[in-house]
């Protein structure tokens, strides 16, 4: 197949008509363009209007007999009435859309409800569709798996699924539309000066996505990356060209941006800093306390280990879990609730000299407590108290000239 785009439409993209008359006419210039157009939809909307994920969740959130699978099958609703009330619209347009679930598009994947892995994708539906002229119109965030249970593929997974149909159908690129118009420095919502990147590299925005920046899926990048296929991150709401993510070698800005260390800088809200104290051998380390908390399904991070002491931050609503755990042991512990983690990114910075420091006066100078760092070769990450986050994240802009 030939000339295969991938359009994919966010939340706030497909919630309500103005939006979606937008997006009709995303979807006619494309085929206008001689393309083959293949839609992915997200849920409508935000948490609180009705169809949104959250809004889903939060029908059954409080009754005792949830399964994963019925909250999968649950959750799976929102992309589908999405994926019908855009089609609709399409066929309204005069053009010939339809709609299809996860499962109908091919999309197979394993039994882990909630956040399942794609194992194949069998694209025969899809390819007899788009050589019948048709235009499919995908329900993203989900698949079937091997006994046709709808799946779902973890939060943001809409993303997810236009990469990986991308990859499949061997399409020319992927396009994500959204509420902003492209990758940029930081989160536009705290950092009003925030700059649009005309390009990046596919490591770089793997980095951002995987250290809170929520533009687009960290896995959504690895599966184009691989599949070296060109994701467009654009503005549903206006044609400004938006930001190309490629390889290095097809950047065509890579003077300008050899010239800035550092990249962006990405934050994650809601984590608490849990210290461990093993003092005076009052108690013993036990070596399966990690263990114990990883089959509890806590994901732990920023892990510093010391003969006395255990540090490490985890989501705020596994506080209680943990604290059972931590009470079991006997240990003396510590847990600082409401921390965020903020990380400047930027394949630059190696071996560059005096970046920790630049952090570290910025911070102070405002008057921001480090409670923990963390690095990489390309990452620079520093545990703040959530309340700090804004300030820190605009003084490291101003700071590292990204505005
Ligand atoms: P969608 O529903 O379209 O998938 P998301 O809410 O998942 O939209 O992602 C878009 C949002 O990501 C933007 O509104 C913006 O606030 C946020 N965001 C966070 N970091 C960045 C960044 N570095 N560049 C652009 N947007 C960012
Ligand atoms: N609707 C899903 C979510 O809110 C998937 C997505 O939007 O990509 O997580
Ligand atoms: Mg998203």
């Amino acid at each position: 197949m030939i000339n295969i785009v991938i359009q994919k439409f966010g939340g706030t993209s497909v919630s309500s008509v103005e939006s979606r008359n937008k997006i009709v006419e995303k979807v006619k210039n494309k085929k206008n363009e001689g393309k083959n157009p293949v839609v992915v939809v997200s849920a409508m909307g935000r948490k609180g209007q009705p169809y949104a994920t959250d809004t889903l969740i939060d029908l059954i959130k409080d009754c005792k007999h949830t399964s994963s699978r019925d909250l999968d099958l649950l959750m799976s609703c929102g992309e589908i009435i999405s994926s019908v009330v855009l089609a609709t619209q399409l066929k309204d347009q005069g053009l010939d859309a339809i709609p299809l679930t996860g499962g109908q598009a091919g999309i197979i994947t394993d039994n882990y409800f909630g956040s399942a892995t794609i194992l194949k994708v069998d694209t025969h539906v899809l390819e007899n569709l788009i050589k019948e002229g048709k235009i499919p119109v995908v329900a993203g965030f989900q698949g079937r798996n091997e006994k046709g249970d709808i799946t779902t593929l973890g939060r943001g997974g809409s993303d997810v699924t236009a990469s990986i149909l991308g990859e499949a159908l061997q399409a020319d690129s992927v396009e994500i539309y959204t509420d902003v118009d492209g990758i940029m420095t930081a989160d536009p919502r705290l950092v009003p000066n925030a700059k649009v990147l005309s390009s990046i590299e596919y490591n770089e925005v793997f980095q951002l996505a995987e250290y809170g920046a929520k533009v687009i899926h960290p896995r959504a990048v690895e599966i184009s990356m691989r599949a070296n296929i060109p994701i467009y991150i654009k503005n549903t709401y206006n044609d400004s060209p938006g930001t190309l993510i490629t390889n290095y070698n097809k950047l065509s800005v890579k003077k300008s941006i050899k010239n800035s260390i550092i990249t962006g800088i990405a934050h994650i809200l809601n984590v608490a800093q849990v210290t461990v104290q093993i003092k005076n051998n009052k108690t013993h380390f036990d070596p399966l306390f990690f263990t114990e908390i990883a089959n509890k399904n806590i994901s732990i991070d920023l892990i510093n280990l010391f003969p006395n002491e255990k540090v490490f931050i985890i989501q705020h609503e596994n506080i209680a879990i943990l604290e059972d755990l931590l009470k079991q042991k006997n240990y003396d512990y510590k847990i600082i609730d409401h921390c965020a983690k903020v990380t400047i990114i930027g394949n630059r910075m190696r071996g560059i000299p005096g970046i920790m420091a630049r952090i570290v006066s910025a911070l102070s100078r405002e008057g921001i407590e480090i409670l923990q760092t963390a690095d990489s070769h390309t990452t620079i990450s520093c545990l703040i108290r959530e309340e700090d986050v804004e300030i820190a994240v605009r003084v490291l802009h101003e700071e590292f000239h990204l505005g």
